[in-house]
């Protein structure tokens, strides 16, 4: 069906760790053309901005991205949130979306949540501006390219980022330069963590202290029930007292903080929960084990808020050797 002859005039190749969508929008922003008109003249009636590309796109999009382009066919397939499956997750289904993905609140062509996060220092730097995959992630709070807290929004009108609207550079809403927001410093512990999750991500052993030959997937898992600990768990003002006679500076608590979904936490939030994650790992599963008999988070609390079979083996195993004293609980 498609021939080198059709090969797109401007040819614009993924980025290792960009999204499909950002993607597109450089496409179409290259060609010089506005991005409906791009989208139209190439796949004419298919509507494909009242979705969630990155989750989503029908494959034909991304075949011909990939031919029309010239693209590297595996740069091109990791553009889509779907590549990571069997990695983060068994499928990138509804259960994904909701533990793993955050929702960018799709409504017709716009977007009501805050879903797609930001670096404004990685937009500066970048040649061509583009949004990266991880900046979908739950739990990935941090650039670990510029040790900063990413930002979920416009630093002046406080709207959702849509790129596909505004560009990749410009508020949708106001016109504000996405790359005058402000961030937060990360703390160093959550900055070493994302960082091993990102070379999970991209294929490398989990290397964790207690966590040998652990699969990526289980690893993930683990990591997204001690985030639930932290954002929202059972007792989990005793686990925060516990784990602030720990850490340099106490954790930070935000009125949003108790949130029972962790793909709605926001970036500030998420990264003061993951710096308790990182202690909570470290030489798994001792520090945690002293830290919930500490807090009084023995058995039956550290297991209230789901059925011990819908949580991780690597979570429960420790919790049922080490917590379970019908005593204590
Ligand atoms: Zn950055
Ligand atoms: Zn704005």
């Amino acid at each position: 069906m498609t021939s080198k002859l059709s090969l797109w005039t401007v040819r614009p190749k993924p980025q290792p760790d960009e999204l499909l969508s950002s993607w597109m929008v450089r496409a179409a922003e290259m060609s010089g053309q506005k991005l409906h008109s791009w989208c139209t003249d190439r796949w004419p009636g298919v509507q494909l901005w009242t979705r969630d590309l990155d989750l989503s796109a029908p494959p034909q999009i991304i075949a011909d991205m990939t031919i029309r382009t010239a693209a590297d066919p595996e740069l091109a397939r990791r553009t889509s949130l779907q590549a990571f499956e069997g990695v983060l997750h068994p499928a990138v289904d509804r259960s994904a979306l909701a533990r793993f993905i955050r929702p960018l609140g799709v409504y017709h062509r716009v977007r009501r949540g805050f879903g797609l996060w930001f670096c404004p220092a990685c937009l500066s730097e970048d040649a061509k501006p583009y949004y990266r995959r991880t900046w979908r992630l739950v739990g990935f709070a941090c650039c670990t390219r510029h040790g900063l807290v990413l930002v979920d929004r416009c630093p002046s009108c406080a709207a959702p980022v849509i790129p596909h609207r505004g560009g990749m550079i410009e508020c949708h809403d106001c016109g504000t330069d996405l790359r005058t927001a402000e961030c937060l410093i990360a703390d160093a512990s959550v900055l070493q963590l994302q960082h091993h999750c990102q070379r999970v991500l991209d294929g490398a052993p989990v290397q964790a202290a207690g966590l040998p030959d652990l699969h990526p997937m289980s690893f993930f898992a683990l990591l997204n029930r001690l985030l639930m600990l932290m954002a929202a768990g059972p007792r989990r003002g005793r686990l925060l007292g516990t784990l602030d006679g720990l850490l340099a500076q106490p954790i930070i608590r935000h009125e949003e903080g108790v949130r029972k979904e962790l793909r709605f936490l926001p970036p500030a939030v998420t990264h003061e929960a993951m710096r308790g994650v990182a202690l909570l790992l470290r030489g798994w599963p001792y520090m945690f084990v002293g830290v919930m008999a500490e807090a009084g988070i023995w058995w039956s609390w550290a297991t209230r808020d789901a059925k011990p079979n819908q949580l991780p083996f690597t979570y429960i195993e420790p919790v049922r050797r080490y917590l379970y004293t019908a005593s204590a609980s």
